[in-house]
């Protein structure tokens, strides 16, 4: 009947078409459930493998998380060193905690992927703040790696060079066929060296699948390079039958902002953008130095804004008054961590009509001025503006800017990315529209692991592509 029908349908829509577990208490997290009612139904669904799978992620998460009969087992391997008892029963990947947030939540999207595929456990560094930023997505078993945990404390000194690093062991052939550690330290960040890369090689991920505990730093979205290992294909096509969805979905089913952040969402969101008939949301991220705000940075934006139609062009006209009745009004989210933007724009649609009497609202709801990752209250901010960019119904993004990319992969729409300005100069055309809502993978290996060449890993499969704003990166569509 129509009665239980709504009551499914209702409650499937809460759960993100069956991608969220069910009974989570919710006082403790009230955004994982709530956030449904402040976005747009996503337009695409999970599939049933990639639910089943997350439903039996859980299970082996609850299984093996922290102080649990297994956890306590193989954590004695850490401390003990070689050999590797066989009564181990649960393997781990820990996600150390690393760079800007954005950074941070496409490395931990990354890793979690490879958990899946691994049947590994995921355990999360908190750093200074991710538990402060995010609830626990796990049902019954959190996924923060204990405040006990024996080596914590070293983590920051893991580099390429440290002797625990995979590719400086294969560098120095400490690796052999026989080899069988009971951890490792992968080095997936930016700088990373051409053994390090032999991560994303078929051969390493069978000796890989023989240490228990593996600790990973990475700044990176490598999850398209994951879909170029050969053994990883087929499981990875069934996961993502739509393959530019693995942000979207992953991201949405682990990242839920805590009660403090959600504050900061929904006061923010009802106060100014609930109201209106469209929101727009434009980020804002400059990469070049000095003080902002650059006028060929404005022009971009407004060049692009216009030309794609996004705002209204103004009327030059002293006398546009449009009668305040039935005009549709468009309001404006602006981020960025200076205010100038915004100030301009707010400015122009102040002193003139639109020629299409819309109404244009524009609001900012910080400028940090600078990036300032170790703050908690910076970090929260940063959250909430990106989450607040995901309710927007048009995204227009900065090149290379990962804060961005989470904004676009949780709302679930391809966004107008703004070409990266050189030379002081607006660009031109200013921006383009994104082939795919993932985000851009920085620094792929171009390796052939089996013919032992270098390749353009961006010319191998149709789905892996180069990105719309670096040449070099590599993007699923
Ligand atoms: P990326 O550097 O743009 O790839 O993004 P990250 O999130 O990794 O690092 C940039 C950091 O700068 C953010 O995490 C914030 O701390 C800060 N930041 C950059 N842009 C903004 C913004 O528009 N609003 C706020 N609140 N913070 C920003």
């Amino acid at each position: 009947d129509t009665f239980s029908q709504t009551v499914v349908t209702t409650s499937q829509h809460k759960l993100l078409g069956g991608l969220l577990a069910p009974g989570f208490d919710e006082k403790l997290c009230s955004s994982r459930y709530q956030s449904v009612s402040y976005r747009r139904m996503s337009r695409y669904m999970p599939s049933s493998y990639l639910l089943s799978k997350l439903r039996s992620y859980e299970d082996l998460h609850r299984r093996c998380g922290p102080y649990t009969k297994s956890y306590n087992e193989t954590l004695k391997l850490i401390k003990a060193g070689n050999p590797v008892a066989s009564s181990a029963k649960c393997d781990y990947i820990v996600w150390i905690s690393f760079s800007g947030l954005g950074n941070r939540m496409l490395s931990l999207v990354s890793v979690f992927l490879y958990a899946l595929l691994r049947n590994r456990v995921l355990l999360v560094d908190r750093g200074k703040d991710m538990d402060d930023l995010f609830c626990e997505p796990f049902p019954d078993m959190s996924w923060l790696l204990p405040l006990d945990f024996p080596i914590t404390n070293q983590f920051e000194s893991f580099n390429q060079n440290s002797p625990n690093c995979y590719g400086n062991m294969l560098k120095n052939n400490i690796i052999t066929k026989e080899s069988k550690p009971s951890s490792l330290y992968l080095h997936l960040v930016h700088d990373y060296q051409d053994h390090d890369k032999m991560f994303f090689c078929d051969e390493d991920q069978t000796f890989l699948k023989r240490v228990p505990w593996l600790f990973m730093k990475t700044n990176n979205y490598f999850v398209p390079s994951l879909f170029l290992i050969p053994s990883f294909e087929k499981e990875l096509s069934n996961l993502f039958p739509e393959k530019e969805t693995v942000f979207h979905h992953l991201g949405r089913y682990l990242f839920h902002p805590t009660n403090q952040v959600w504050g900061l969402i929904s006061r923010y969101y009802q106060a100014y953008l609930a109201k209106a008939d469209e929101r727009i949301g434009i980020q804002v991220r400059v990469f070049d130095t000095g003080k902002g705000p650059f006028p060929h940075i404005m022009d971009q934006i407004l060049a692009c804004t216009l030309k794609a139609k996004l705002l209204p062009e103004l009327s030059r006209k002293e006398s546009g008054i449009t009668p305040p009745r039935n005009q549709r009004s468009k309001a404006v989210l602006v981020t960025s961590l200076n205010s100038g933007y915004y100030e301009n724009l707010s400015n122009m649609y102040w002193e003139h009509p639109t020629v299409t009497g819309e109404v244009v609202s524009l609001f900012q709801p910080s400028h940090e001025e600078y990036q300032q990752t170790e703050k908690k209250n910076h970090n929260r901010k940063a959250w909430a503006e990106m989450f607040l960019l995901s309710l927007t119904d048009v995204l227009v993004t900065s090149s290379w800017s990962t804060f961005g990319y989470v904004a676009q992969g949780l709302a679930g729409s391809k966004a107008w990315i703004l070409y990266k300005p050189e030379n002081q100069s607006a660009p031109d055309p200013p921006c383009h529209r994104a082939m795919s809502m993932e985000p851009c993978f920085h620094a792929p290996p171009f390796y052939d692991c089996k013919a032992k060449t270098g390749i353009d890993t961006g010319l191998v499969v149709p789905h892996v592509r180069h990105c719309e704003d670096m040449s070099w990166g590599l993007k699923l569509v």
